[in-house]
């Protein structure tokens, strides 16, 4: 059989985080100078300019502020010890916020690489990036997002959408996982 590598994304699956985030649109289309409402495409359309660098900053100090108030949901630690393999983390959020969080929260352990929004601007290339290192791998992709789920769908990964606000389980995603 071969060789399992899993990819989770951070908010909506490790932990809800309690970001300000009127505040935070309300600072980036300042400093864009028009009306940012999706930061998903923000990220995409201003990758590798000056403007992505200064809301990278901006932002990430609403989600330092963020993390204090954000708790783990309570399956995490037990889905990656069951897990048992080659784990990383792709996000949106800030590489500091990831790094410093998972290590408060005794999670960096079980992850072999952390990919933060500064290297990347979207989550398909963080996506391409593992393919590339972990050829000839099964990798499954968990995310709280149908538009990350679907950004993913041509490559050859198998994406798998997790609703929490529905009471879905991460520790149940991997034991199916586990058992495919
Ligand atoms: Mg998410």
């Amino acid at each position: 059989m071969r060789e399992k590598v899993l990819v989770l994304d951070f908010d909506g699956v490790i932990v809800k985080l309690n970001v300000e985030w009127p505040k935070v649109y309300s600072k980036v289309s300042e400093l864009a100078g028009y009306n940012v409402t999706d930061l998903i495409t923000f990220w995409k359309n201003t990758f590798g300019t000056e403007l992505y660098d200064k809301a990278n900053k901006v932002i990430e100090e609403y989600e330092i502020l963020a993390l204090s108030r954000s708790i783990v949901y309570p399956d995490v630690h037990e889905a990656l010890k069951i897990f048992n393999g080659t784990i990383y983390l792709a996000s949106m959020q800030s590489q500091k916020v990831l790094e410093s969080f998972l290590e408060k929260n005794g999670l960096k352990a079980y992850f072999k690489e952390v990919l933060g929004r500064e290297r990347f601007g979207v989550k398909r290339r963080q996506l391409e990036y593992i393919l590339e290192r972990e050829r000839g791998k099964n990798i499954y992709f968990i995310d709280d997002l149908q538009r990350n789920i679907d950004s993913c769908e041509d490559l050859n990964i198998k994406c798998v959408l997790i609703r929490r606000w529905k009471g879905e389980s991460l520790l149940q995603k991997v034991r199916e996982i586990l058992e495919a």
